[in-house]
């Protein structure tokens, strides 16, 4: 079984140990009821995040308020530099930013190209509860951002700036799209209620041309939450997720009883299909059910994801089509 194979955090110990008494408690009810509640999330910055999750789900709170808690953690990260502050800049130099969150009622938020706003997830969640619209882009969603209480800050650190300045000599002034430089935060949650939610969050496409959106705030593309059936997210090259509606289809193939991993992986298998020039970019979709199983499957071999139950903390490394 893959799960043998599993590597374990190294504050798996520690995290067990400060939360003893109630995961035992939780883990018999998890034994009798399912894998309620479960968090995961893709990329290293997942394990930080879904032990900022955890806590709102163990206490028995909202997946929707789990997932937006566990973005905020890599959003906030200077070094992590393919999400919020620290990200890196596009081809012009200034950090855009682009995120979309969605619950259980099918509610969804989002804001893409939002530039000066460290948490552009709160800001998509705002959009969905405090506006009738989905989306919010650019000086409109910064505009709203302000007047909901956000604070515009600089977003550009030192080192995104200079791993920018170095980029610009190197490459001639071209958007790198290769497979290094996407590392999106997608978060899935699904609460002991049996509620699902997830949150997707990015700087997009490191150094991409000056108003370029990816996926990640497009609801369907990058994420999409059917409360009937699972939630799918999805990371790297985000014109292929968008061609492909991926996130959708992966929900969709959940409905029709594909298990979350092949679900992700048939969304793989179709981009593969469909689009001659896979092979280029890295994409990784990744699932949860309602039932609380997951999975992921991506083109390249790397893309791993973080899992936080009752059971402790995992990092699973996703199968791949070119492995
Ligand atoms: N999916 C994101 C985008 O295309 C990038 C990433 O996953 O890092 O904007």
């Amino acid at each position: 079984m893959n799960k043998r194979k599993f590597l374990r955090y190294s504050f798996l110990s520690t995290v067990t140990a400060l939360t003893a008494p109630s995961v035992t408690a939780m883990a018999k009810r998890h034994a009798k009821k399912g894998k309620k509640p479960v968090v995961i999330s893709t990329w290293n910055h997942g394990g930080p995040a879904n032990e900022a999750a955890w806590p709102i789900l163990a206490d028995g709170g909202r997946a929707l308020d789990a997932v937006e808690a566990g973005a905020r953690v890599p959003e906030a990260d200077p070094q992590v530099t393919s999400v919020g502050y620290g990200g890196f800049p596009d081809r012009d130099g200034v950090v855009t930013l682009d995120a979309c969150i969605m619950d259980e009622k099918q509610n969804c938020g989002s804001v893409a190209f939002l530039q000066g706003i460290k948490h552009p997830i709160s800001v998509a969640r705002k959009v969905m509860e405090e506006t009738p619209h989905v989306m919010l882009v650019g000086e409109g969603a910064q505009r709203f951002a302000v007047e909901q209480g956000f604070e515009i800050e600089n977003l550009l650190t030192p080192r995104a700036e200079a791993a920018w300045r170095e980029w610009k000599q190197e490459s001639y002034y071209q958007p790198v799209i290769n497979i290094e430089n996407h590392d999106t935060i997608g978060i899935l949650a699904l609460d002991q209620d049996g509620h699902l939610s997830g949150a997707c969050t990015t700087s997009g496409a490191a150094f991409k041309m000056h108003g370029r959106v990816g996926d990640s705030p497009i609801i369907g593309a990058g994420l999409y939450v059917d409360n009937e059936v699972g939630a799918a997210t999805a990371t790297g090259m985000g014109e292929l997720m968008i061609k492909t509606v991926g996130c959708h289809q992966v929900v969709e193939l959940m409905r029709h009883g594909y298990t979350p991993e092949e679900a992700c992986r048939e969304a793989i298998e179709r981009i593969a299909r469909k689009l001659g020039d896979y092979k280029q970019f890295q994409v990784g979709f990744l699932a949860l059910d309602k039932a609380g199983n997951y999975g992921a499957h991506c083109i390249h071999p790397g893309f791993h994801y973080a899992v936080r139950d009752v059971l402790g903390a995992q990092r699973i490394s996703s199968k791949s089509k070119l492995e």
